[in-house]
C-alpha cells in the first residue's frame, strides 16, 4: 500500500502514535528509490536483523520498528492474503482489463504488468482514503518534519552499508512523493507514477493511458476499500511475516 494508507491505519491502530512510528509505517517503501531491496524491510528474517540493529546500536529509534511493524501487517493482507484467500487485496483486485492496461500504460512486460497493477490498485485504495481523510497529508508532512532525518539517514546507511549522502538523497526523492504531489487529484498521481516508472522501471510511460489506468483503479477500488482498511484494522495479529 501507499503513504495515506499506511498511515491512516498507524493512527487507527496506535493510541499513542509519534513521527517515528509514522515514518516506519511508510519506510520499508524506501525500496521504491533502490537504495534498499525490497526484502530488506519487507521480509521477517530481514526486518529481525534490522530490528536488533536498531534496538542494539540505535534505541532512540525503536519507535520505527513499531511503524515497520504496522507496515508489514497491511501489506500481508494486500500482497499475501485477504479474508482467508490467497493472494491478498491488491491481486484479487487486479482485472485483466488493469494488467493489460497498465502494460500498454507503462511499456512493460506482461509479468510486470501484474506487479505495477497490483501497485495501482493500492493506489486506488490510497486516494479514496486521502480524499475521505485529507487531514493526512499534513500529518505526514509534520511527521517529516519532526524526526531526527540526519540520525535516520545515518543509522540506514551504516546497516545497509551505503553512503550518508545517497541514503539522504533517496530519503529526500521518498518523501517528496508526500510533501510535493496533492495526491487527491487523479493528475498528480500521473505525474509521480510517470516519475516514478522511469527511475524505477526505467520506462517511460503514456501519460494518457496511464490516466486511465489510475482512473480505473480508482473505480475498482471504490465499493472495497473501506472493507480492507476495516479489515485490516481490526487484524490483532501483527506478527511479523513475510
Ligand atoms: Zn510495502
Amino acid at each position: 500500500m501507499f503513504f495515506y494508507t499506511h498511515v491512516y491505519y498507524a493512527r487507527k491502530v496506535d493510541k499513542n502514535l509519534n513521527a517515528l512510528k509514522v515514518i516506519g509505517s511508510i519506510i520499508p517503501d524506501l525500496a521504491g528509490t533502490s537504495i534498499i531491496t525490497w526484502d530488506n524491510l519487507h521480509k521477517e528474517k530481514d526486518i529481525l536483523n534490522f530490528s536488533s540493529y536498531v534496538k542494539n546500536f540505535h534505541p532512540a529509534f525503536n519507535s520505527l520498528l513499531k511503524g515497520i511493524n504496522y507496515h508489514n501487517t497491511v501489506d500481508y493482507l494486500s500482497h499475501v492474503k485477504y479474508k482467508n484467500s490467497t493472494p491478498g487485496y491488491a491481486y484479487t483486485s487486479s482485472t485483466k482489463e488493469l494488467i493489460d492496461l497498465t502494460q500498454k500504460a507503462y511499456n512493460v512486460t506482461h509479468e510486470r504488468a501484474k506487479i505495477s497493477a497490483h501497485n495501482n490498485i493500492e493506489c486506488g485504495v490510497d486516494f479514496h482514503i486521502l480524499n475521505d481523510h485529507p487531514q493526512l497529508s499534513e500529518f505526514i508532512r509534520d511527521s517529516i518534519k519532526e524526526i531526527d532525518m540526519e540520525g535516520l539517514a545515518k543509522l540506514i546507511a551504516q546497516y545497509f552499508e551505503k553512503s550518508e549522502k545517497e541514503v539522504i538523497d533517496s530519503l529526500k526523492i521518498f518523501f517528496s512523493f508526500a510533501t510535493e504531489y496533492d495526491l487527491r487529484n487523479i493528475d498528480e498521481w500521473v505525474k509521480l507514477f510517470v516519475g516514478l516508472n522511469k527511475m524505477y522501471l526505467k520506462t517511460d510511460s503514456n501519460k494518457e493511458l496511464t490516466r486511465k489506468v489510475l482512473e480505473l483503479s480508482v473505480e475498482l477500488t471504490k465499493d472495497t476499500y473501506k472493507e480492507f482498511i476495516e479489515t485490516a484494522i481490526a487484524t490483532k495479529d501483527t506478527k511479523i511475516k513475510d
